[in-house]
């Protein structure tokens, strides 16, 4: 694929969430006795062996996920935290930088994940859903870019050109955030908690930990490091890679 890698500094810094940010797939979590199924969809989607929008609907309509399902894969994202995320995003805010999750989620539980960071749901990218005046699933948000292959893209595309972006990292774990690393600065392979070969294999910076300390080398520069290290909350970001591997 050839990706250019540029090293930081960065302005903008976006992640995904699910197998990301957060340890679990949200929409596995609502499938229950489906959930082989659900997950061989999901899987196949981000591995690219066939394009999400061919099980984006399929998914959605098997699971059918109310108000309150949705509040629970919120909790879920939140608990299912892979360590120092939640750090990593408050040293991003702490550097003056965006911070910013761009999934192919529902908006609901992935902006719960987002305030628990710290971030305003303008700082979020996912899938709107429509519900019944019951709370009952509805609908999903049929025009947005997320719920198909390539979409990420454009979303990603526009991050970079907003003002004062500054350059822009992604860091995801799936295909579809592959797609959108010749938008990026730099593209971060995140295998901390699924490593996907066709992603790994093409991606030029991969992190394997399940840690997002681990990360801090590859967003920050060395000088954003030191402000950091003088932070006794971000005492773990070292930005000593040896550590990791
Ligand atoms: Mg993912």
């Amino acid at each position: 694929m050839g990706l250019t890698d540029a090293p930081p500094p960065y302005g903008t810094v976006v992640f995904d969430c699910d197998s990301t940010l957060s340890r679990i797939e949200g929409i596995e979590e609502l499938s229950g006795e489906r959930r082989e199924e659900i997950t061989r969809m999901t899987s196949l989607a981000m591995e690219g062996e066939v394009p999400l929008e061919e099980v984006y609907g399929r998914r959605l309509e098997l699971v059918r996920p109310s108000r309150a399902d949705l509040a629970a894969v919120g909790e879920r994202y939140v608990e299912e935290l892979v360590p120092n995320a939640a750090a990593c995003v408050a040293a991003l805010a702490f550097l003056g930088k965006r911070a910013v999750i761009v999934s192919g989620g529902l908006f609901p539980p992935v902006a719960h994940l987002g305030r628990h960071l710290g971030l305003t749901d303008e700082d979020v990218f996912a899938v709107g859903v429509s519900f019944g005046a019951d709370g009952a699933y509805a609908d999903f948000d049929r025009d947005t870019p997320l719920a198909r292959a390539g979409g990420k893209i454009e979303v990603v595309a526009a991050l970079a050109a907003a003002p004062r972006a500054g350059a822009l990292c992604l860091v995801g774990d799936g295909i579809t955030d592959l797609e959108a690393a010749g938008e990026a600065a730099r593209f971060v392979a995140f295998g901390g908690v699924e490593r996907r070969p066709a992603v790994f294999d093409a991606a030029a910076v991969s992190c394997v930990e399940a840690d997002f300390a681990a990360l801090a080398p590859l967003l920050f520069a060395e000088d954003e490091l030191r402000l950091l290290r003088a932070e006794p909350r971000f005492a773990r970001f070292t930005g000593d890679i040896e550590q990791y591997t």
